[in-house]
């Protein structure tokens, strides 16, 4: 029966005296906070921290591991919260904890293979300490090895997300012990008929084993005793979750597993690792295909050591594995076993993460001689200091996203018609900004309408090339489709002006007008004027010229162009003048910006007012759709709260502010300046005139444009 003290002393092996106090006193915090709950096995709860803080204790952790290990359940588990942890202990404990808490929350619900590993990737991800995986480990390990007690349906709701999800993430860190027992002891539990049967036939067929397998082992012993080499052979038995995976995927029957006997070399430096494998090959004789040098290329986890297969007496074979002393504590702790070297040597206690970057760094260094770091960077460096973030979807599939992803690009990642229609969010269930950066484990549910179009503002937000390229696609060809509808709007008013219109071009004058022009279509031409490249007026008369040559008969009485805020990128509002619905509009035409609209008034407009080749006469529609920005200036006393009550007023009035500047005039009055958003300006003249019954204003106005002036709004927004 473990207790606190026997504890204390495996830690007093390799840890300071007030490091241990330290873990004593979280062993006491935990004990009072889980006071009154017990276990299903009936302890007290507090023998599962217990438990987990010595399966670390093992593993040679450091005491902040341990002290999380014993309070990982405190905040899932009583009242206690991180703040109060982190107080009582450090933030970094407390961080630890927390982290664990995230973890558990999460289920694991394994539906398809292929989410497995994104599941292994998202544990990864939302750890952002290493060692919160480690705490994760050993807990996980613990309950395993007492799963016994439980509900035979949560039982096998357990085993199989340790099978498919910790079982991996403990093979990713190269911790082979850990990843053994989770296989045992899960593959026993998910499926006790079968492994009760093939254990049975395990020790039906082990008397007769162990006697050939001790007498490959003698006749090892003895070479390597001849050649005055120092070494450990150890005989290897079989595991039943490896055993019965391989009569699965590699269809092979019992007997033809258990033909294979298995040993392992362990021996004290590289150099004699080769020496033993020659030593074996000139004993037996090695199977052709079958030797694998994972000492000068290791698998992608670190695991290092030579494997051969070869044939023993009576033609059975033999596994045989050769590795030194620290391979074999690499091959069976993994990143765990770091923390074993770092703290035996001695050396400064550094941070995890950096142990784990060394770790990392270590593995990347074997592999960089080994000649073939891509994949394996694949493998490890991201999956463990991972760029992405993954996040459910309303179905619990995970979507993995590059980090700093919105919910835009989220909606472009599961299709391309939800993002083209993504109007808002919801993240975790509460509404959120489409621009917010998603956090691994969020459940990310996109709502859409059926009129919502991608902005071009997404484009300064979201991170994939697929939202990014997909947003500029859509962009593009509505650009299109919008300047050609505007340039066949303006080139049929120009041609009305001239008496004619599009309905009554005849084809061949537009034939050789193209002929002319080197234009391919007549679509190209319109596409042409809308972006401002051509002028209608001009063209217009270009395409009537076969038919008719008199200057003279313009006629001045046009139809003014409707403006009814639903024409989108090819319209745009001047900034300079900042026209409203109700305002006397003049449209100018823009080269690649299409009809820009400005006050008729607008200085900025007042040189080419009357050329008829760059200005259009516009009228706003019965009904404009969308908000648009007003400019408007009130002079008024410095007060305190002055503003406040000015605001609300804007607010009752549902407009917006969206931008202020001020500009103290005199030491009692103020000159502010508001961009405010209205629909009309029946609108604006109600706003200004509940600005102007505040007391302390003197004057409330609207600029008629803004001095130097000359960029334009986009559309407003729909
Ligand atoms: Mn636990």
């Amino acid at each position: 029966m473990q207790n606190i003290e026997s504890l204390a002393e495996t830690l007093s092996v390799y840890l300071p005296p007030q490091q241990i106090d330290v873990v004593r006193r979280a062993y006491y915090y935990a004990e009072q906070a889980h006071d009154g709950q017990l276990r299903r096995s009936g302890e007290p709860y507090v023998t599962h921290p217990l438990a987990v803080a010595c399966i670390l204790a093992d593993m040679r952790m450091d005491h902040q591991s341990l002290v999380a290990a014993l309070l990982h359940d405190v905040i899932e588990d009583t009242g206690i919260g991180k703040r109060a942890l982190a107080e009582q202990f450090t933030p970094t404990v407390a961080e630890l904890v927390d982290g664990v808490s995230k973890l558990t929350q999460i289920e694991f619900q394994s539906k398809a293979e292929a989410q497995a590993e994104n599941f292994q990737k998202m544990a990864l991800a939302m750890a952002r300490d290493i060692r919160v995986i480690l705490v994760k480990l050993a807990d996980r390990l613990h309950n395993m090895r007492t799963l016994g007690v439980l509900r035979p349906e949560k039982r096998r709701r357990i085993a199989r997300e340790t099978l498919d999800i910790y079982a991996p993430i403990a093979n990713r860190l190269g911790m082979n012990s850990v990843r053994l027992e989770f296989e045992e002891l899960g593959f026993a539990a998910l499926h006790p008929m079968r492994s009760r049967r093939i254990q049975a036939a395990v020790r039906a067929a082990r008397g007769n084993r162990k006697e050939v397998v001790d007498r490959i082992k003698h006749s090892i012993m003895e070479r390597l005793a001849n050649e005055n080499q120092p070494a450990t052979v150890l005989g290897r038995e079989k595991h039943l979750f490896g055993i019965y995976q391989k009569m699965r995927q590699k269809r092979k029957s019992f007997a033809e597993i258990m033909d294979v006997f298995a040993v392992r070399i362990v021996v004290d430096s590289v150099d004699s690792c080769y020496r033993v494998l020659g030593m074996i090959h000139s004993m037996y004789k090695p199977v052709p295909g079958q030797f694998k040098d994972y000492i000068a290329i290791p698998k992608s986890n670190g695991y290092q050591s030579l494997h051969t297969v070869v044939i023993g007496m009576h033609g059975v074979h033999i596994e045989v594995q050769i590795r030194t002393h620290e391979m074999e504590e690499m091959a069976n702790n993994g990143i765990a076993a770091h923390w074993l070297y770092k703290t035996v040597n001695e050396e400064p206690v550094q941070s995890s993460h950096l142990m784990a970057r060394q770790w990392v760094k270590g593995l990347l260094d074997l592999q960089e001689r080994a000649g073939n770091s891509l994949e394996f960077i694949e493998h490890v460096k991201i999956d463990l200091f991972p760029d992405d973030v993954y996040v459910f979807t309303p179905k619990g599939e995970i979507l993995a996203l590059q980090s700093g992803a919105t919910a835009v690009d989220f909606a472009y990642a599961v299709h391309t018609d939800l993002g083209h229609h993504c109007s808002a969010c919801r993240i975790n269930r509460h509404l959120a900004p489409l621009s917010e950066p998603l956090q691994s484990g969020q459940t990310i549910e996109i709502i859409t309408s059926p009129s919502a179009k991608p902005n071009p503002a997404w484009l300064n937000f979201v991170v994939t090339g697929k939202a990014r390229s997909h947003i500029r696609h859509y962009l593009k060809h509505q650009h299109q489709a919008e300047s050609l509808e505007l340039g066949r709007e303006l080139l049929d008013k120009a041609l009305r002006s001239l008496n004619s219109s599009l309905d009554r071009l005849k084809r061949r004058q537009i034939k050789a007008f193209l002929k002319h022009s080197g234009q391919a279509t007549l679509d190209q031409v319109m596409e042409e004027i809308g972006l401002g490249n051509r002028v209608a007026f001009l063209t217009a008369r270009a395409l009537l010229e076969g038919e008719r040559e008199a200057d003279g008969e313009v006629q001045t009485q046009s139809n003014p162009l409707v403006i009814a805020g639903t024409e989108g990128v090819m319209v745009n509002f001047a900034r300079c003048c900042r026209p409203i619905p109700g305002d006397p509009i003049i449209g100018h035409i823009s080269a690649g910006r299409g009809l820009v609209v400005h006050r008729h008034n607008c200085n900025n407009i007042a040189d080419i007012r009357s050329n008829k080749q760059k200005c259009v006469e516009l009228k706003w529609a019965e009904e404009v759709q969308g908000e648009f920005d007003v400019e408007i200036r009130v002079v008024l006393q410095n007060k305190r709260g002055i503003f406040a009550t000015i605001a609300n007023q804007i607010h009752a009035m549902e407009s917006n502010i969206e931008h202020i500047s001020s500009n103290e005039e005199d030491p009692s009055y103020s000159s502010v300046t508001l961009v405010l958003s209205v629909s009309s300006r029946v609108h604006l003249a109600r706003i200004m005139r509940r600005i102007r019954s505040v007391t302390g204003v003197s004057k409330v106005d609207r600029p008629r444009y803004q001095r130097g002036s000359k960029r334009e709004q986009k559309s407003p927004a729909q």
